[in-house]
């Protein structure tokens, strides 16, 4: 099956009992046994549910996956993963990745004895440099939030090989549609489900897909040991999210080609990231590992005074964190997803005061760029 068939049918098959085309929301914590040591496969809620085993089957196979866990938010999913590891062990992470990630390997997991370092993906050379004895786990997003930069999942991937790194990419700004980094090697594809794979910015979620059966197995056991995982009604919303992935990413990449492009041309914007330029650092391999450049653009406006202005004027777009659903969201990375970077690292990263994150939602292109113009010109 390709892609769209399967965002709509794989793990989906009608309902047994009443031939229900959709998946039931199964609403129950327990399961009635028949009789010592024989049940129907489900014995209780945080170990297995129908509806959740439906979007595990599905995300995994959007990713080429063999197995697909769920969790309670992409938060819980990323906790889960690193959980794989023991005290003392190394990770090389993106050094623009997602704040809580940051946050939950800095402030979290370094007290139970793990230990990161942020380094630029970007660069194979400062990866290998980083790589030390105890290195057993290369964790990148690509595209990183909020500077668009991405990183080379089929090099990273050999390099990790090479050195039985297990290697791990957040795929949560590309979606399996765009990029599906399982095909190139890596070992461990994290999901916040929160963003485009629900789409509607009505659930939060996370999902860990891999073809690794060990490692399968172990999350389940986290799974079923930590209980982080996702409710029934949330994994029944978002399934009925990945059903129009297909189309949702057409529309997003589309739009946010036209508005970065319309960026570029104004007085006021100073740098427009978005991979989909001519002149993004890494447009050409952007090109070769994605199928369109998503619906992510960051801009930078200046200064703190200049973004703020901008932000209290929009109308049309929503000033909230957050992105991936149908609407567009703006926010501001330095105050709100990446506050809890320390400032002397903001700076290093490229997340400025003036630097502004836009979710380019489905609304007409036309109408957002209205909105944009108006924010960035009226007095
Ligand atoms: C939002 C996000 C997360 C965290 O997911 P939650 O569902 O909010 O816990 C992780 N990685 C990326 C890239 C994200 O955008």
């Amino acid at each position: 099956m390709r892609f769209s068939t399967k965002a709509i049918h794989a793990g989906q098959k009608p309902d047994p009992l009443t031939g229900a085309v959709m998946t039931p929301v199964y609403l129950t914590s327990t399961y009635v046994q028949e009789e010592l040591g024989k049940n129907k496969g489900y014995e209780y809620g945080r170990v297995n549910n129908p509806t959740r085993d439906a979007l595990e089957a599905n995300i995994a196979a959007l990713e080429n996956g063999k197995h697909g866990m769920a969790f309670g938010s992409g938060m819980a999913a990323i906790d889960a993963v690193f959980r794989l590891l023991k005290p003392g062990d190394h990770v090389v992470v993106s050094h623009n990745v997602y704040g809580g990630t940051y946050r939950i390997g800095k402030m979290v997991l370094e007290r139970y004895g793990l230990h990161f370092d942020f380094v630029d993906t970007t660069k194979l050379n400062l990866v290998r440099r980083n790589i030390m004895k105890s290195t057993k786990m290369i964790f990148i997003e690509t595209p990183t939030n909020p500077t668009m930069e991405i990183t080379d999942l089929s090099a990273m991937a050999r390099l990790a090989a090479a050195r039985k790194i297990v290697t791990v990419a957040d795929n949560t700004f590309a979606t399996p549609y765009l990029q599906r980094p399982i095909e190139h090697g890596i070992d461990i594809v994290v999901h916040s489900l929160t963003k485009y794979l629900n789409g509607h910015s009505d659930m939060l979620g996370g999902m860990v897909v891999t073809n690794n059966a060990k490692v399968a197995e172990r999350l389940r056991f986290l799974q079923k040991a930590a209980g982080g995982i996702l409710g029934p009604f949330d994994a029944w919303l978002c399934l009925r999210g990945t059903k129009t992935l297909a189309v949702r990413m057409e529309r997003h990449g589309e739009s946010a080609m036209h508005i970065a492009k319309w960026l570029t041309s104004q007085k006021k914007v100073r740098n427009v990231y978005y991979p989909g330029l001519p002149g993004h650092p890494q447009h050409k391999l952007a090109k070769r590992q994605m199928k369109n450049f998503g619906g992510m653009i960051s801009f930078e406006l200046g200064s703190l005074a200049a973004a703020k202005k901008f932000l209290k004027r929009v109308r049309l777009c929503a000033f909230a964190e957050s992105l991936g659903g149908v609407e567009t969201l703006i926010s501001h990375p330095a105050t709100m997803t990446h506050a809890s970077i320390p400032p002397a690292q903001r700076k290093k990263i490229g997340v400025t005061d003036g630097l502004v994150r836009i979710s380019v939602g489905l609304e007409d292109v036309d109408d957002i760029i209205d909105d944009l113009e108006n924010a960035l010109y009226s007095v």
